[in-house]
């Protein structure tokens, strides 16, 4: 039942047509209402309407019906196109080359990968695990079995090494960051460094590294030093006059090489030695790592585990939460050790980091003592979305705290719990524990006390 009147221009006369919302019926196409490629609905002054048809203004209409995820048709949509806007992207381990070569074994590149990771159950991790067996390697018998041990230190495995066509580290750091074959620091900072010749320069023009990061003598035969009227300890100075670089005209082939490389040579005021695009002499430990490490994305959780006003022992506690790490009931079940599975907490619960801190009654109840409401989310919680987005700055900074000293508390209280039977402290005496820590570790940061005492509700809850 079209009620819009196709010849009714702009709603002159609203009035005159008969009033409904849209005029439309439930199964109408989109098509239903486009006339001569333009929107075309019911022009009623009804305020919903209205609000369809300045959404309809925003919509283009296409030459045909497309579905899209992202710029992609979705029919020709591939998977890994789907992922990779979905995912974060993390960056690429130092190993990954060496795990993940163009030639390679899958049976032989999933165990290098877990070697990397060091994920093999060696025999330094089973006893770290509690597992009762000798220590000892059986390729050496002398040695501590572990993955160094294993892959870059033991006697047998450095003589199976020995074979490869290259030199392999002997330093299992370097072995487990990728770096396995000889990249010297020499090597690595060359390409770093670069040098500015000024006009009274005292770069040795032959044996300095002032052209190409490399001396002229390696670049050509020795006898260029007499083709070009010089002699072998000149400086570079001796060939500059006049802010212009100054040799031989000679027509040999390797002195118009010389003059090629020169003239791409700036000659400036004076000397100085570069690393990127500080001065050497400036130059601070961190530059010159900021310059040769891969950078790598900080984890969501980063400020919440590490906030500004942190108390170390509770921030290395979340940290191990947010990684999983924590020997908890559902790990030491996987590693085959025979513990139950229940919460000591809650008794009714299955013991893992999701449940121990962010599903536990028992947890809950502490949690519910923050300033800030915290998410109930595992999910949430372990991507560092911890509290609402429009929390303030300060209330952020308290309730990190409050988290990291609630965790600290309650793996604590789980402990005391599993090694001693009689132990109990109730969710309400801990929470006030978690507070009065919280209250302590703020009356020291002046900072954060001075924006606390801006806010007196805020003040209220966590300084009384
Ligand atoms: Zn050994
Ligand atoms: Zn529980």
């Amino acid at each position: 039942m079209l009620m819009v009147s196709e010849k009714n221009p702009q709603g002159k006369n609203p009035g005159s047509f008969p009033y409904q919302i849209s005029d439309s019926y439930p199964e109408a196409k989109a098509s239903y209402h486009i006339s001569a490629g333009h929107w075309r609905v019911s022009y009623s002054n009804h305020v919903d309407a209205m609000a369809v048809r300045a959404l309809l203004s925003q919509v283009p209409i296409h030459d045909t019906d497309s579905i899209l995820w992202g710029n992609c048709k979705a029919c020709k949509l591939s998977i890994s196109e789907i992922q990779n806007t979905i995912r974060t992207p993390s960056v690429r381990p130092g190993w990954y080359n060496v795990v993940w070569p163009k030639t390679l074994v899958p049976k032989f590149s999933c165990l290098l990968w877990l070697v990397m990771k060091q994920r093999l159950l060696t025999r330094d991790r089973m006893r770290r695990f509690h597992m009762h067996v000798p220590q000892h390697c059986v390729l050496c018998v002398s040695g501590t079995e572990s993955h160094a041990h294993l892959f870059s230190e033991c006697p047998y495995t450095l003589f199976v090494l020995q074979h490869s066509p290259c030199p392999i580290t002997r330093s299992w750091m370097e072995f487990s960051l990728g770096n396995v074959t000889a990249q010297t620091a020499r090597t690595l900072a060359v390409s770093h460094i670069r040098y500015q010749v000024g006009r009274d320069s005292s770069f040795d023009f032959w044996h300095d590294p002032w052209v190409n990061n490399k001396p002229l003598l390696a670049q050509f035969p020795r006898g260029i030093i007499s083709i070009l009227d010089s002699y072998p300890e000149a400086k570079a100075s001796y060939h500059i006059s006049a802010g212009h670089w100054r040799v031989s005209y000679s027509n040999h082939v390797d002195a118009m090489a010389v003059r090629a490389l020169l003239s791409q040579v700036p000659i400036h005021d004076t000397d100085s030695i570069l690393w990127g695009n500080c001065k050497a002499c400036k130059l601070s430990i961190s530059e010159i790592q900021n310059t040769i490490r891969t950078p790598s994305v900080r984890p969501g959780w980063y400020n919440v585990v590490w906030p500004k006003t942190l108390v170390p022992k509770f921030s290395c506690l979340l940290w191990l939460v947010m990684k999983q790490r924590l020997l908890t009931r559902d790990r030491m079940r996987r590693f085959h050790m025979h513990v139950p599975q229940h919460c000591v907490l809650c008794v009714s619960g299955t013991e893992s980091h999701a449940h121990l801190f962010s599903e536990c009654p028992y947890t809950l109840f502490v949690l519910q003592h923050s300033p800030c409401p915290i998410t109930r989310s595992w999910m949430e919680f372990s991507l560092g979305n911890v509290t609402a987005q429009t929390v303030s700055n300060t209330e952020k900074q308290i309730t990190y705290l409050f988290i990291a000293a609630a965790c600290h508390a309650i793996w604590k209280e789980r402990n005391a719990r599993v090694h001693h039977n009689a132990h109990a402290i109730s969710a309400h005496v801990l929470a006030n524990l978690v507070k009065r820590n919280v209250r302590e570790k703020l009356l020291t940061c002046t900072a954060l006390l001075r924006s606390i005492r801006l806010d007196p509700r805020l003040e209220a809850t966590v300084l009384h």
